[in-house]
């Protein structure tokens, strides 16, 4: 290892940060999945060093004053996974037991996400070990900011641009960009996407990733001859990702037959009336007690028999344990890793379709994206223009999967991976192996 610049933040050796990770883990499956890539295409031990190694990691300690006037230390990273393509792009997750080999399983599938949506980034993750609810706005004002000071040297429009993730949201983002600026002195809208609307966020971005997951799974159903209002879905997760999912899906007149969040789930056979669960969410704060549903266990809610069945919380929730009972006919994965390399397999085997997070939930990114570019050049879109760009790029990337997955006799996430790579690893030619 040495210093990379005088800001103190290191290259690793691809002895440590290419490893596994622990085993069964995000960064053992992202691992698995690139080498599997690497294979593949023929690219050989040089490049699967280059790509397995994240460029930049900062780990980072947080001292926070607590209301109660103590002071407490969290610990914070931002991982930096691959840039050539364009700046590094990805979420800052506030969530507990987040550690680095999380944050560097993550950061890579963003750099792959990046390139199977072909935007012009690079993949990077950031997080803080917590878990946000234990703690008061003030307190997460505060814990944002100096976090954001501490990574500092790694962020801004052209270096590396944070968004929300699980447990951050719109105040965060407006949080770090106002954090950066006053540093900068000058206002940097393009530093972090997901911002709100009226502080240089973009129309539309709030339910990009449930939007995208919602044309994925319409696309899936088709290509399995189901139509919508024919269909049944399960959404795990009512947050940023599953709730607007939810909803989308059954406007488009799918009967969303159960969905969960981290206090439990509801079921009704005849189809929830999402709406109004929404509403019940706003008022309680949790999908459950919620009148005229059946109140399920939220590990029992993913053995439902349904067409579509949507994970869309966090990683790792199909597993070996149960990927055998899941009776969907295909996983569409609102969340990052939501199925581990042994539910991959077993799902495979049994015929489910599984429509990898790279693909699945790449929306969010996107309009990440056309934030950034709306930011940079002070000029705003209608939500229109928006959705119709999203829905062009949502759809253009199923087909190339589909078709390369056809071609190639590969899975989809196997086909989605080797596009990415291919991808990426064609920029890394080009430009040349510097010095
Ligand atoms: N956190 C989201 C993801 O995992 C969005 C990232 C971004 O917009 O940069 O895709």
């Amino acid at each position: 290892m040495r210093d990379h610049e005088s800001w103190g933040v290191s290259t690793v050796s691809t002895t440590t940060a290419g490893g596994a990770g622990h085993p069964g883990g995000p960064l053992d499956d992202a691992q698995a999945q690139l080498a599997f890539a690497i294979d593949h295409l023929g690219l050989g031990p040089g490049p699967h060093a280059v790509l397995a190694t994240p460029r930049r990691e900062l780990t980072v300690s947080v001292p926070v004053r607590m209301d109660d006037g103590s002071t407490q230390v969290f610990t914070g990273h931002r991982v930096q996974h691959n840039f050539t393509r364009g700046p590094a792009k990805g979420g800052v997750r506030y969530a507990p037991g987040v550690d680095l080999d999380e944050v560097r399983a993550l950061a890579m599938w963003m750099t792959w996400k990046c390139a199977l949506v072909d935007v012009p980034y690079g993949g990077a993750k950031g997080g803080i070990n917590i878990d946000p609810r234990h703690f008061s706005e003030g307190e997460l004002e505060r814990i944002t900011r100096r976090y954001t000071s501490e990574i500092m040297p790694l962020i801004g429009p052209d270096q590396d641009i944070p968004a929300p993730d699980v447990g951050t949201s719109e105040q965060t983002m407006a949080w770090m960009m106002d954090t950066y600026s006053v540093n900068q002195g000058r206002t940097v809208l393009g530093v972090v996407t997901g911002k709100p609307v009226s502080v240089g966020g973009s129309l539309g971005r709030a339910s990009a990733t449930s939007r995208g997951v919602a044309h994925i799974t319409l696309l899936a159903l088709a290509h399995r001859g189901l139509e919508p209002t024919r269909s049944t879905a399960v959404v795990q997760g009512f947050g940023k990702v599953g709730r607007d999912t939810a909803r989308l899906l059954a406007e488009a007149g799918v009967r969303v037959i159960a969905v969960s969040d981290i206090d439990g789930a509801v079921h009704d056979p005849e189809g929830l009336d999402v709406h109004r669960l929404a509403r019940h969410v706003d008022e309680t704060g949790t999908v459950t007690g919620f009148a005229g549903a059946e109140a399920i266990d939220g590990g029992a809610m993913l053995e439902l028999e349904c067409d579509a069945l949507v994970p869309a919380a966090v990683e790792g929730v199909l597993t070996e344990e149960n990927a055998d009972r899941v009776r969907a006919g295909l996983v569409v994965e609102g969340a990052n890793g939501p199925t581990t390399k042994a539910a991959d397999a077993i799902l495979r085997a049994k015929g489910v379709l599984v429509v990898p997070d790279i693909l699945a939930n790449a929306g969010g990114v996107v309009v990440s994206y056309f934030e950034w570019v709306q930011a940079n050049q002070a000029y705003w879109w209608t939500e229109d223009e928006v959705n119709e760009r999203l829905r062009d790029r949502m759809t253009m990337a199923w087909h190339s999967v589909l078709t390369y997955g056809k071609q190639q006799d590969l899975s989809l996430r196997e086909a989605a991976t080797c596009l990415a790579v291919h991808r990426v690893w064609e920029a890394h030619r080009l430009r040349g192996q510097y010095p």
